[in-house]
Parts: structure tokens; C-alpha cells; sequence
């Protein structure tokens, strides 16, 4: 038998150096693009090579430009890290090497995937009967959601959306806010409904939705398939949609209520902030990630539907080589693809490991972090908080000495980056350059915290001189 074991050993010996070294190394990169195409670049291989060098080359190449966002001290974007034990059991993934696409081919995944999907359900507060799928991301998820809403929306027009098509078909409409993140935009474009189907509805000066805007928007376009897509957590601030008084004017109206919560629906673990999810559970399709704060590796998004039907008849495709086996779920009945890796099994490793609590405590310790870094950042020379966390998210800025506040926030943004100590990034935000502050990393601590807040205080102090 051919053994992988030293190949294996010296993977996990690079694996285990490049997770016990992310605290010294600088977060940002130090190999620019031309220096990574030198590296990694050359003609194509034409014969075979060692695999453990091929491996060590790979870690000594890419070395410069692996963006340090598993660091605890990463706050740019909506990322998290990986639990070691997601990573484990997702190294276990490849190895067994599964066909997720039906539980024929992936029989223990399917199983996982019926027992996580119930997990997850509950954790999130949503109702048991829900279908679900392990798709790769929030976008997938939106795409798989709104696909079922196609279906049920236009069958009940007497209109079959699979077989055909929409040409002809009663218009779709959209109605959303303006804080709604792009990757609906990307899902609306791929269904084929097209993004001249979105209504934007007016919103508060928070940015949640408008209730009486909503009403008379979806009176204007009456009788039309309606979709209206609500937020629970915003990528700026936040911010969560009033679920219960939209979703009743969004029944009231016949439309499908679609929740985007990324990463804001995970704080239906938490005690402290459950209470902004109140009336979520209402909605008709959910779609969330595990790869940002339940901090699974990349690729791992969940779709929940609450019309089970409608999201099986959307997707399911029989097949006379693969059958499934009777009383489980097979997987392809709910998913875009067809052959997949088994997804549940990291996400199910997280679980396992965490518990309801463990999770619950990663809410509440990253949203106590943020309130912290946007407070401490905010009152340094300079600072101003544009938006204090509601969870996890929130906005600062900094006031130069010229009166050049955008450009000024840009350049401390990027002296920060340069520092090493920290990483944040930017963005334009009603109108002014702002630096987002993201908390979603399992590990980062108190002391994290205090380091961030140091280099900042140090990147402005130097600034001024
Ligand atoms: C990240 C994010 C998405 C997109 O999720 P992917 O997992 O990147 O596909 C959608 N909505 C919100 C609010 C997000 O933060």
C-alpha cells in the first residue's frame, strides 16, 4: 500500500508553524502581485515531482501573500477564523474524499447533515419543520432561497417556473433597502428575475426598513410576485430589520419574506441579543454562514426554507444510476450542485465542540470587543465613532489636522495595516471614508484588544508629528 503518513506529517507540521506564528507575523502581506507570479509562476509542469516538495514550495511561495485574517487581531470585513476542531474534522472532509451530491455516495454526511441541520434550526431559533441546505456560502444561500420563492410564488399564478422558464412569466419584484448587501444583487442577476425587479424601499435614519414605505411600495405593485428581503445584521453597522411589523405588512401583501443574516442571525444564541431577532422566525427563507462567526473554514453557508416543499420541488432531480436510499434526505433534492465535498461535517465538528454555550460566548465576547475598540479608537486624537456596535459591527473615523477627513481616515487605515499589530479596512459610508471595525474571530481576546488599541493610539500619534 502506497502511505501518506510523512507526506500528512509534514503538512501538519506546516499547518500547526503557520497557526502557532499568526500572533508574531504582520497581518497584512509582504509580497506584492509581481513578486507572488515570480514565485509561483513558470511554464507548465510537463513531468511529475516529489510531493512533499511540491508541498514545501507551495508553503515557501505563497508565504508573503496569505493575508493574515485568521489572526485574532483581523477586523476587516465580516471573516472569523477556524475553530481547530472545524479545521480537523475539515481535513478529514478531503480526506475521505466524499460525493456529497446523495446520500448513496455520502451516507454517514447525509446523516450529519440531517442531525447539524436540526442543530442548526434550533440554535437559530428557527422553526422545526424548515428544509435546510449546506451550500457554500450567504450567496448560495440567497440563491437557493429565492429560487424556492420563484417556484412557490409563481406556481401560485399557475405558472411552472422549471420547466418554463420565466419568459412570460407574471414579473417578479424585490423590495429591499438600500443597506442590503450586494450579494442579493448577484442572486437576483443569476435567477434571472434581473436587478430592475428591485424596489428599494425607503429606511429610518438607522437604515432599517421603512414599514409604511414597505406597505405602500408593495400596494403600488399590487398582485405582483413579491420577494421582500430584510436584514438581520448589517456589514456596516449591524443594523437589524423590525421583523415582526415588516414581515406582518409583507403577509399582508402575499409577498415571501427572505432574511439576510450572514452573520446577524447567530445572535439568536445569545441572550443579550436575541431580542433583535424578535418576529424572525416569521419570515419564509433564512441564509446564513458558518465560515464567518461560527468561524468553520471557507466554503460553509446555510439556507433554510420554511416551505420545505416549495425548496425541494425547486431542486430535486431523480437520476436512474443513483437512487437514494429511502428515509433519508438525499442531499442533491436541495442543493444547487450536484457533486459537492461533505460540508456538514466541519460544521457539525464546531457544534460538537462549542455546544449552544460555547457559541453564545463567542456572540457575546466578540460584540463586547467591538463596543470596546470602536469606544477606545473613537476617543483617541482625532476619532469619532460614526456608529457604536449594535453586535459585532461597527464605524470610526479620523479627523485630520488639514480638515481632510477621507483622505486622512484612509491614511491611518493604511498606517495601521503597515504597523502589523492590527488590520482594518475601509469604506464609504453615507458619503465619508469610515474604517469598519469587525469582530467575528473565536480568539480574540481582552489583551488583543488592548494591542489594537496601542497601535492606533501610536499610527495617530506619529501622524501628528
Ligand atoms: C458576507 C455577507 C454576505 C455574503 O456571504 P458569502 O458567504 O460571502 O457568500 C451576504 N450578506 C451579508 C450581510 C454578509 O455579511
Amino acid at each position: 500500500m502506497r502511505s501518506s503518513k510523512n507526506l500528512l506529517d509534514l503538512t501538519a507540521h506546516h499547518a500547526a508553524a503557520y497557526l502557532d506564528t499568526i500572533d508574531a507575523r504582520p497581518i497584512a502581506t509582504t509580497a506584492g502581485i509581481d513578486e507572488l507570479r515570480r514565485l509561483l509562476g513558470g511554464p507548465l509542469p510537463e513531468t511529475p515531482a516529489n510531493a512533499m516538495e511540491v508541498i514545501d514550495n507551495l508553503v515557501r511561495d505563497t508565504a508573503g501573500g496569505l493575508l493574515g485574517s485568521t489572526s485574532p487581531r483581523f477586523f476587516g470585513w465580516v471573516i472569523g477564523g477556524t475553530l481547530p476542531v472545524a479545521l480537523a474534522a475539515d481535513w478529514l472532509t478531503s480526506t475521505w474524499d466524499q460525493n456529497a451530491a446523495s446520500n448513496v455516495t455520502a451516507p454517514a454526511e447525509a446523516v450529519v447533515e440531517e442531525v447539524t441541520g436540526a442543530w442548526l434550526k434550533q440554535l437559530l431559533g428557527l422553526p422545526t419543520e424548515a428544509s435546510f441546505a449546506f451550500v457554500t456560502g450567504c450567496q448560495m444561500a440567497h440563491t437557493t432561497a429565492l429560487a424556492a420563492a420563484r417556484h412557490k410564488l409563481l406556481r401560485d399564478r399557475q405558472w411552472n417556473v422549471e420547466a418554463d422558464g420565466l419568459a412570460g412569466a407574471p414579473l417578479l419584484r424585490i423590495f429591499t433597502t438600500e443597506s442590503r448587501h450586494e450579494s442579493i444583487l448577484r442572486s437576483v442577476r443569476l435567477l434571472g428575475i434581473g436587478t430592475r425587479a428591485i424596489r428599494l424601499v425607503a429606511a429610518d435614519t438607522d437604515g432599517r426598513i421603512d414599514c409604511a414605505a414597505l406597505d405602500q411600495a408593495l400596494a403600488a405593485e399590487k398582485g405582483a410576485p413579491a420577494i421582500v428581503i430584510l436584514q438581520a445584521g448589517d456589514l456596516n453597522t449591524g443594523l437589524f430589520d423590525p421583523f415582526e411589523a415588516a414581515i406582518a405588512i409583507a403577509h399582508a401583501h402575499g409577498a415571501w419574506v427572505h432574511i439576510d443574516g450572514a452573520f446577524g442571525l447567530w445572535a439568536a444564541t445569545s441572550e443579550k441579543h436575541r431580542h433583535l431577532l424578535a418576529g424572525a422566525e416569521k419570515a419564509q427563507s433564512w441564509a446564513t454562514d458558518g465560515h464567518k462567526w461560527l468561524n468553520v473554514p471557507f466554503e460553509s453557508g446555510f439556507v433554510f426554507v420554511a416551505d420545505a416543499a416549495a425548496h425541494r420541488a425547486a431542486f430535486t432531480q431523480s437520476t436512474s444510476y443513483s437512487v437514494p436510499s429511502a428515509g433519508l434526505r438525499d442531499q442533491k433534492d436541495w442543493n444547487p450542485e450536484w457533486s459537492r465535498r461533505g460540508r456538514a461535517f466541519a460544521t457539525y465538528a464546531a457544534i460538537r465542540g462549542l455546544g449552544r454555550r460555547g457559541i453564545a460566548e463567542i456572540v457575546d465576547r466578540c460584540s463586547a470587543h467591538a463596543a470596546r475598540l470602536v469606544s477606545e479608537i473613537g476617543a483617541l486624537p482625532g476619532g469619532e465613532v460614526l456608529a457604536r456596535p449594535i453586535i459585532n459591527q461597527g464605524l470610526v473615523r479620523f479627523r485630520g489636522p488639514d480638515g481632510q477627513h477621507d483622505d486622512y481616515t484612509d491614511r491611518v487605515i493604511a498606517a495601521i495595516q503597515t504597523d502589523g499589530v492590527a488590520w482594518f479596512g475601509g469604506v464609504t459610508w453615507r458619503g465619508q471614508r469610515a474604517m469598519r471595525v469587525s469582530v467575528c474571530n473565536w480568539a480574540t481576546t481582552d489583551a488583543d484588544i488592548t494591542a489594537t488599541v496601542v497601535s492606533v493610539r501610536k499610527v495617530l500619534d506619529a501622524m501628528h508629528t
